[in-house]
């Protein structure tokens, strides 16, 4: 008997505990732990040989040695000047629409008067220097300059790095040269031919060591790194949170339907099949209640990969634990499902598709509707590509304006309004048994704040 091309699991009729539940949603066999045996030696190398080990990753990896580790700004210059006109239409296009939703993103600073002379304020600050990830080993992905580059720069951000894989089609192993034209677009002079866990080493810890002139600084350290990429990638930014900021994991790409009986199949299989196009691990999976629809979509599938020029990857990511259709007895079945799998994409093709998004409480982002396929969003919707991965859209959101900043409260008594507050404070530093906390705020007031006779 031959394998189906997705498998089915079939809730029908089960009654599931929420563990239950998120114990059964489809997910990849290797996740984030599985992978850590195999990038801690990644980081290791980078943290202690510098350019050299980035060098030695990418001939492992990438199967080319760059002839500069940083790509040269005539490279990325010369790279936008072959551009195609139509493909730089593209790229302006979806970074008009993007900024656009930046400008709205940018959070307002905020002051509160609790009384007089009391006063707490709110300032966004960006972060200093943050290092960018741009996905390019299966495919390439010039977009993700745009999605992470576009916010950074709204928010403010002074010193913007990019990493991406060295490409074996170029003699010096000059990355994909539509990203590097996108950089010169978006006006991002640093950028690294590194790719993989070692470039998250890279921007972790900095780098010493350039060719020719072995020794001198390559990368300094970065504040955060954001990003999407593969399971090495997401792993390695795992590991390296705490040294550096991350932004969520946003790892192999996921596509969540929530169907009825009313959408097309066509559409269904055609999305959940861009999803799995991105890797193997890739997950695609179909909520539905209609056991007809699903197996229409099926059919669809079965004419549709054949058809379609990376079937193979494709099949495997179908065929992977990852993805799966999913039967369930009704629509709000369906919307439990879909809330215990918090797929980064969920689209919705049901009757009353506003109500259904209004009860979503986890995904990284909603498309609604037949005409919001994911592939708009990952080009050029004026939405974020970058989401959490793996499950982590149940606490996490996407890249933002947001990412890329800091909320710093300033606090602002005088004295009458500590005065005011001053006995209460040191009430509470003594019931904490910290009674150099009183002592501090009472020194401003009484004589002696450590005779408790005067106080
Ligand atoms: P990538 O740039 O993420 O990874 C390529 C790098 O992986 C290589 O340079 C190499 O260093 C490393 N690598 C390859 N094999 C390795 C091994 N065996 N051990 C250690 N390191 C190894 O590009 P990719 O592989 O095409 O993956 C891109 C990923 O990004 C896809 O999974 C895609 O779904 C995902 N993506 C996610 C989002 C999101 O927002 N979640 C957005 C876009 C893309």
């Amino acid at each position: 008997m031959t394998e189906p091309i997705i498998r089915t699991i079939d809730l029908r009729g089960t009654k599931l505990s929420r563990a239950q539940l998120l114990e059964t949603v489809p997910r990849a066999q290797m996740g984030v732990s599985q992978a850590e045996e195999l990038v801690a030696p990644i980081l290791e190398e980078v943290k202690s040989r510098g350019a050299a080990a980035l060098r030695d990753y990418a001939e492992k990896f990438d199967h080319v040695r760059p002839t500069y580790l940083r790509v040269p700004v005539e490279a990325m210059n010369k790279a936008l000047e072959e551009l195609k006109p139509q493909v730089r239409a593209a790229i302006e296009e979806s970074v008009k629409r993007i900024r656009a939703v930046c400008k709205s993103q940018v959070p307002s600073d905020f002051s509160t008067d609790l009384g007089e002379g009391a006063r707490v304020s709110q300032r966004w600050i960006p972060v200093e220097r943050v290092g960018l990830y741009v996905p390019g080993g299966k495919a390439v992905y010039p977009t993700s300059v745009i999605m992470n580059a576009v916010p950074a720069q709204a928010a403010g951000v002074e010193s913007l790095a990019i990493a991406t894989p060295p490409s074996a089609d170029n003699p010096d192993g000059f990355p994909n040269a539509t990203i590097l034209a996108t950089c010169a677009i978006l006006g991002v002079e640093e950028v690294y031919a590194v790719g993989g866990a070692q470039a998250v080493a890279m921007f972790a810890y900095g780098a010493a060591g350039s060719e020719p002139q072995d020794g001198e600084v390559l990368c300094e350290p970065v504040d955060m790194i954001t990003g999407p990429g593969n399971i090495f990638v997401a792993t390695a930014k795992h590991m390296i949170s705490g040294i550096c900021g991350i932004d969520a994991e946003a790892g192999p790409s996921e596509i969540g339907i929530i169907a009825d009986s009313t959408a097309r199949p066509d559409f269904l299989a055609a999305d959940l099949m861009g999803q799995a196009e991105h890797d193997e691990l890739a997950g695609a999976v179909l909520i539905t209640d209609d056991a007809n629809q699903a197996a229409r979509v099926v059919e669809e599938l079965e004419k549709r990969v054949p058809r379609t020029k990376n079937r193979d990857r494709m099949t495997a990511a179908l065929h992977g634990t990852q993805s799966a259709i999913v039967l369930t007895d009704n629509l709000d079945m369906s919307i439990d499902v879909a809330n215990a799998y918090a797929a980064e994409h969920l689209e919705i093709h049901t009757v009353h598709a506003d109500d259904v998004v209004k009860r979503i409480r986890n995904a990284g982002a909603i498309f609604r509707g037949p005409y919001s396929p994911v592939p708009l969003g990952d080009y050029m919707s004026g939405s974020n590509h970058v989401l959490p991965t793996g499950g982590t859209a149940r606490f996490q959101s996407g890249l933002g304006v947001h990412t890329f900043m800091k909320a710093v409260e300033v606090i602002e008594y005088d004295e009458v309004g500590l005065k005011d507050l001053a006995r209460k404070v040191n009430d509470f530093a003594v019931s904490e048994d910290l009674p150099a906390h009183g002592e501090c705020v009472l020194t401003r007031f009484v004589s002696d704040p450590y005779d408790k006779e005067t106080l």
